[in-house]
Order: C-alpha cells, then sequence, then structure tokens
C-alpha cells in the first residue's frame, strides 16, 4: 500500500497544475482501489460551494459545471461534518440527493472522504461502484490516508494555480501567504538563488545570449567527460571489461544523440543553460523512477548524478553575477545570512525565504540591515518566477507577483509613509528614553554585521544589548583566526565606546550551521548549540575570548555573554576559561580588567536556576526567540506552527516576570535582547516587570521609543496587573494593543496592518 501511495503522490506532485494533479488523483485511485467511480469535489472560496471538478466514471461534461452547496447530499454530507461515511446502500441515506446527468444511477456503494488541510475543509474525494458491498476497513483507511496526504499538495497547487498570472493573464495578481519577516513594503524585481547543484530548484529564465549559454553548456558537458574518463581510466585495472563498458554508457547519456542534444534544443528554443540542463534531466529521471524494473529504475540515479555534475560546472560559470537589478528581492529556498551579503547592499530592496519564519535567524538579519522580509513562503512557484516584479509586504507576510498598476499604487502609498514615519521618528533621535513620569530605560541594539552598526548609531542607540559573533564567522570559509577576531571586534567596540558593547561567543548549531563546520542533527534545536559546542572545543572559545580581550585595550566597554546555559556547571566552566584568558593575556601586557560577563536565560532549566546563574556573574540577558521557543514547544524556524509561537503567551510572560524577580533578588542587572523587546506592544508590559534595558534590531527601536516616551510607569504597570488571571494570548494581544489603541500609538506600531 505504501509503494502504491508513494506512486500516486510523486505523480501528483509533478503534475503541471492543479487539473492534471486532479485528473491523475482520480485515475490513481480508481486504479489502485479498483473501484468504478473516483470523484474530487473541491470548495470554491468566493461561492463556498462544493464544484465537481475531476472524475473516473461520471460524466466528464459535468466538471466545473456542477456543485452542490456546503450540506447538500452525501457529498455535502462529508464535508459540513468532516467526517468519513461508506455506504452500501447510498440511496437509503436521508442525505441521498439523485443529481440528474452525472451518471451516478448505477452506483450505490458511496464512500467519500474529506479533504482536509490545516484544519480548513478543501474539498471531498469520493469513490463508488455498483455491486452492493460495503468498503472494508482496509479501503476506508486507504481513502483518508490518501486525501490527507494529498491535502497539503492540492492546498498549493490552488495557491500556486493563482500565480500561474505570472505567465497568463498580465493583470492578474498572485497573492502568496507566508510570514512576516522584517518589516517594510519593497518594490522590485525577483532573482532566485538555487541552491546549488539541485536540479529541482533551478528555475526557468529566458537566455540574455543563447549562444553564450550553448558555449558554457558545452564547455560543463566536456569537464564532466573528462572527469568521468579519469574515474573510468582509474578503475581500468579493478574492473572487468563489461563492467568497464558501463562508463561508456554513462557517457552517451550526454550525446548529442541523447539527452546532451534534447538541452542544446531547449537553448536554442531561448531557454538558459541551467533550465534546459534541469527540465531535461528531471523529466528523464521521472520516466526511469516510474519503471516497474528495478535495474531500470535504478537508472534514474545515474541520469541524476550526471546532470547534477553538469549543473555544477554551469553554476561556476554563472556564479559572481554582477547584473543585480537596482531593486533586487531576492529569493531562494533558505536565505542565510551569506546568501544576503551576496547581493550589493544598495541594490537588496527585500528578501523572500521560502522557509523559516519569523524568528530565524536569516528574519532577525534582515531587521537588522533594516530590509522587508517575508519568510515560509513555501507556496511561491519559485521555478516559474523568472525576473518577475514583486511586492514584498513584509508587514502581513505577503508576497504579491506581477502587481498590477492598482496595487503598485496602493504599496507606493504605504511607502511614502513609511518614509514620512521615519522622518519624523528621527526627531526622537536626540531625545532620552523614558516615560512620561521620568523613568530612564537604556535603548540598546542587537548587532552582527558591520553594517548594522550605522543604522544602530542613526537611531541613537545607547549600547549594543547583543552582538551575534557567528554572523562574522557564517561569512567565511572557515573559521577567523584570533587576530582576524580582534579586528572584527575593535571594529564593534570602537563604533560605540564608551557605551557598552555585549559580545556573545559563537552560538552555532541550530538553525546557524557554518559552512565550514557543518552539524547535522535530527534534533538541531535540542542538540549541540551555543556554549555546548564551545565548551567542547575550548580551542575555539579560548581563541574568540582572547580576541575580545585584546580588542578592548584601552576601550573597556566589552561585556561577554554566554549563549544557550542550561545548568550552573557550564557557566561555571565558561567563567573558568574566560579567567584563564584573561591571566595570560595580563601577562602578555594587557592592562584592562576582567570585564563583566553575563549569561543568557533562554532555557526553561535557566528560568528556574536565575538566582543560581545571578549570584555567579555580573548580568543577565533574556534570550526571548528562544525561550518561547522551548517554553511552548514550538520550533522558531517553522512556518507550519508560525501561530503557536507567541512572545506573549501568559506562559513566556509569567516565566520572565520571574526572571526579572530572582535576577534582583540577587542584585544582578537583567534585560531582554529576543525579538520582543523591540515589539513595541510588548515594551510596556516589559517596563513594569522592571527590565534594565531593551535590547532590539535598529529598525524598531524609534518607534519603541515613542511608545515609552509616550506612557507613564502607572499605564504599563497597570496594563501588567491587567495580565492577573488571563491565561489566553489572545486576551494579552487585546490588553496590550488596548493600551497603545488608548494612547493614540497604533500608527506607529501597525497593529495587524494589511498594507494591501
Ligand atoms: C534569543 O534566543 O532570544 C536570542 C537573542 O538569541 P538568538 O536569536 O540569536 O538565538
Ligand atoms: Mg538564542
Amino acid at each position: 500500500m505504501i509503494e502504491v501511495l508513494r506512486k500516486i503522490v510523486q505523480a501528483v506532485n509533478d503534475a503541471d497544475d492543479l487539473t492534471q494533479a486532479l485528473e491523475l488523483i482520480v485515475h490513481e485511485v480508481r486504479g489502485a482501489m479498483q473501484t468504478e467511480v473516483c470523484t474530487v469535489y473541491l470548495k470554491d472560496r468566493s461561492s463556498q460551494r462544493l464544484v465537481f471538478r475531476a472524475t473516473e466514471g461520471l460524466n466528464k461534461e459535468k466538471i466545473g459545471a456542477f456543485s452542490l452547496s456546503i450540506d447538500e447530499g452525501l457529498v455535502g454530507w462529508v464535508a459540513s461534518r468532516g467526517e468519513m461515511l461508506n455506504l452500501d446502500d447510498a440511496m437509503a441515506h436521508p442525505s441521498f440527493q439523485l443529481v440528474p446527468g452525472l451518471g451516478e444511477e448505477s452506483f450505490n456503494t458511496f464512500m467519500g472522504a474529506p479533504i482536509i488541510h490545516q484544519r480548513d475543509l478543501l474539498g471531498v474525494l469520493v469513490v463508488q461502484q455498483a455491486d452492493t458491498r460495503r468498503f472494508s476497513d482496509a479501503e476506508e483507511a486507504f481513502l483518508i490516508t490518501i486525501s490527507a496526504q494529498l491535502a497539503a499538495i492540492i492546498a498549493h497547487a490552488e495557491v500556486t494555480g493563482a500565480a500561474m498570472a505570472v505567465d497568463t493573464p498580465a493583470e492578474q495578481v498572485a497573492r502568496i501567504q507566508g510570514v512576516a519577516g522584517s518589516p517594510g513594503i519593497a518594490i522590485g524585481q525577483a532573482v532566485y538563488v538555487s541552491p546549488t547543484a539541485d536540479l529541482g530548484a533551478v528555475p526557468s529564465r529566458r537566455a540574455s545570449n543563447r549562444r553564450q549559454e550553448m558555449r558554457i553548456f558545452r564547455s560543463a558537458l566536456a569537464r564532466v567527460r573528462d572527469d568521468i574518463e579519469v574515474v573510468a581510466e582509474n578503475l581500468r585495472e579493478e574492473l572487468s571489461p563489461e563492467d568497464h563498458a558501463l562508463f561508456g554508457v554513462y557517457l552517451s547519456i550526454l550525446d548529442d544523440s541523447t539527452l546532451g542534444g534534447e538541452v542544446a534544443a531547449l537553448i536554442k528554443a531561448g531557454e538558459w543553460a541551467q533550465g534546459a540542463l534541469s527540465q531535461v534531466m528531471i523529466k528523464h529521471i521521472r520516466h526511469f523512477e516510474r519503471m516497474e524494473h528495478s535495474y531500470l529504475r535504478e537508472r534514474a540515479v545515474d541520469v541524476r548524478d550526471l546532470g547534477t555534475r553538469v549543473l555544477t560546472y554551469l553554476q561556476d560559470e554563472n556564479e559572481n553575477r554582477e547584473d543585480w537589478p537596482e531593486r533586487t528581492i531576492l529569493v531562494a529556498d533558505e536565505i542565510t545570512a551569506s546568501t544576503l551579503g551576496e547581493v550589493p547592499r544598495e541594490r537588496l530592496a527585500g528578501v523572500v525565504s521560502l522557509r523559516g519564519s519569523a524568528n530565524s535567524h536569516a528574519a532577525i538579519v534582515a531587521r537588522g540591515m533594516g530590509i522587508p522580509a517575508v519568510m515560509g513562503a513555501y507556496d511561491l512557484p519559485y521555478n516559474r518566477l523568472g525576473d518577475k516584479p514583486l511586492v514584498v509586504d513584509g508587514y502581513s507576510g505577503r508576497v504579491y507577483i506581477n502587481p498590477s498598476r492598482q496595487v503598485l499604487d496602493r504599496f507606493q502609498v504605504a511607502v511614502d509613509q513609511d518614509q514620512a514615519l521615519s522622518e519624523e521618528l528621527a526627531g526622537l533621535r536626540g531625545e532620552l528614553c523614558q516615560t512620561l513620569d521620568g523613568k530612564r530605560i537604556p535603548l540598546w541594539v542587537n548587532t552582527g554585521i558591520i553594517e548594522d552598526l550605522e543604522g544602530a548609531l542613526d537611531q541613537g542607540a545607547e549600547g549594543v544589548g547583543l552582538y551575534r559573533t557567528e554572523v562574522g564567522f557564517l561569512l567565511r570559509d572557515r573559521f577567523p583566526s584570533e587576530e582576524e577576531q580582534r579586528l572584527l571586534y575593535r571594529e564593534q567596540l570602537e563604533v560605540f565606546a564608551p557605551s557598552p558593547v555585549t559580545m556573545r561567543t559563537l552560538d552555532i548549531g541550530g538553525d546557524k550551521s557554518l559552512p565550514y563546520f557543518p552539524i547535522q542533527e535530527d534534533n538541531p534545536f535540542l542538540g549541540w548549540r551555543g556554549i555546548r559546542v564551545t565548551l567542547d572545543h575550548p580551542e575555539i572559545f579560548l581563541a574568540q575570548v582572547r580576541a575580545m580581550l585584546k580588542a578592548n585595550e584601552g576601550l573597556g566597554n566589552l561585556r561577554v555573554l554566554l549563549p544557550m546555559i542550561s545548568a550552573v556547571e557550564e557557566a561555571d566552566e565558561a567563567l573558568a576559561l574566560i579567567r584563564r584568558c584573561h591571566e595570560e593575556v595580563i601577562a602578555e601586557g594587557y592592562m584592562e580588567g576582567l570585564p563583566p560577563v553575563g549569561v543568557m536565560i533562554e532555557v526553561p532549566s535557566a528560568v528556574w536556576l536565575t538566582g543560581a546563574l545571578a549570584s555567579r556573574v555580573d548580568f543577565l540577558s533574556v534570550g526571548s526567540n528562544d525561550l518561547t521557543q522551548y517554553l511552548l514547544a514550538v520550533d522558531r524556524n517553522n512556518a507550519r506552527v508560525a501561530d503557536l509561537y507567541h512572545g506573549l503567551h501568559p506562559a513566556v510572560l509569567g516565566a520572565l516576570r520571574q526572571i526579572v524577580d530572582a535576577a534582583h533578588l540577587k542584585g544582578c542587572s537583567v534585560s531582554i535582547c529576543g525579538e520582543m523587546a523591540g515589539d513595541p506592544r510588548a515594551v510596556p508590559l516589559l517596563l513594569a516587570m522592571g527590565f534594565d534595558q531593551l535590547s532590539m534590531s535598529a529598525i524598531n527601536l524609534p518607534r519603541v521609543k515613542k511608545v515609552i516616551n509616550s506612557l507613564t510607569m502607572a499605564d504599563a504597570n497597570e496594563a501588567l496587573a491587567g495580565l492577573e488571571g488571563i491565561h489566553s494570548s489572545r486576551e494579552v494581544i487585546e490588553i496590550a494593543e488596548g493600551l497603545i489603541e488608548r494612547k493614540g500609538l497604533d500608527r506607529y506600531v501597525r497593529l495587524n496592518r494589511d498594507s494591501g
């Protein structure tokens, strides 16, 4: 059964559009279940009716022309209850209704399963037959399994179907919903960067110079041939002549008379070389994969391998592109800090990542750079985007493909409003951050790259609450040396001196993997992360701390922060290493004292150990991004559960209060450096809890200052007191937003804004 299921799902996945996918579903399911009829009804979004969309066995002329209301007939019974229905005598059921012209008269056995995707009913999958017999339990289970599997594919095909507008009616706009990653609106031109050597991820694109593309293709082919001939030669002695002859067969796959010729023909027709290669190779891989004979099926692996080799060389040739559009919207399967670094800063207008969520590190880096971003847009038909115009709405998490003049005008108004707002907020730059009744609260920034510094200073930041040192590591192809690190850190410290700069020791693992030190684990967020890695590799830790200390020479504004502490032993060990480094550099003539050292509270165990940790270190900093993910058991990087990820969850707020109280009891200062500190709705609550500093992405700083400077402590305390007895995030949000609205601050906060 698994094999049949796999085959159906694969076939449907390969379909070009929704109609073809549905045709395949009814055809394959009818075959697999050996019934006479299989039909799919899909719910039409605007009319809310169940439309007869595909059938094998009933009257095909009715496809698209016939529909039922949501609770009409047996199909409506299944749809409105979201339940399976299995009947040996359909006509005896009270909801039975005979529709003239559908051709159902002779089929009395009926089984229907709802197609549900993320709680949303998409339609109904029905099988029918003439024999009066009840479908068996196993058949029932099969239909449920197949409809659950197909739901995601249908949902995806529905959305990308709308995006067909990319190719067809130019006036239509396709809208894809993702997750808001970094605020702002970007209007620009899509550039998709495909992951290296992935045939399935190459977009189709018109060649700007066919001759050039053909030349590149020929040269890549020649290089692959050379490689294979070298391997064949090396193995000549070890293989029998028959086995050795296989290399000849292997090479011939790329000949002009076979696949090579097909690729060349597509290039001649105007496709760029990578697109032509991937289209031809994928067609043949699928063909081989569907073969019954296992020997032939395995040839798919050879074709894929060859295709990937050629693609690698083609990508080599296309690397270092210099023709980035003036307003590039970077689209990638998974945006990383290094992909962001590829585009010249002045040309990078916006970012769309198919994977990831609001608190993925790529989103945080985009926020640091002030670039609008949408994450988790997995429905985006990236391989058909070409270089189409896009609008990225980083407030609502939507991407518009091929926007019409009307949509563009609407967004241009939003861009102008943003501009006016930033100019207005820029006036706050020289003002202190304090409540109307005089409570001071320093606003610090989170940084990672040098570019962040200018933005931070422009926004009037009073210090750096979190410098993510790993970003400097991510942008290289090896670990930076101690001296390279010293120079990097010196720059950060100098720009902000004498204000404090909090440097976090290397925090890799989770969703941050170094290209030259990959960590592959089934459960990376619960695995080898942060301090766990660096304590296991003291040589990396020691070099980093020494570089920080040396960079601090003559400045004295360094603070060192330890990530992912989950036990006191980790803090003790790290502190001992830091003291050792300090003694070493003192012996080398360093003059500064031991800098303040702090730990991050971002793991639930650390919440309960706050007091013990506070008595060991000089300060604490709450990493609410991770703390939220670990307290709520919601992956911060997964768009599918983004709705469950709430910093304003009562459990998270309860933990934050507990941390502040426990830290202050030990006389230890405590800041918060997760993204929540930059959420103007959360800020009054954090203020009332007693956080000593708030550290955030520079882009959020002016709005946060505006909110704080418009409130009294009584307002903040009242909002916090209002949470007493509240157990749902929705109610917390109502209270938090209520305060913002009462103070007339919604303009700065953009509550639930839909710019389009
Ligand atoms: C956090 O977890 O809140 C934090 C600030 O660290 P990072 O986002 O880099 O994991
Ligand atoms: Mg963290």
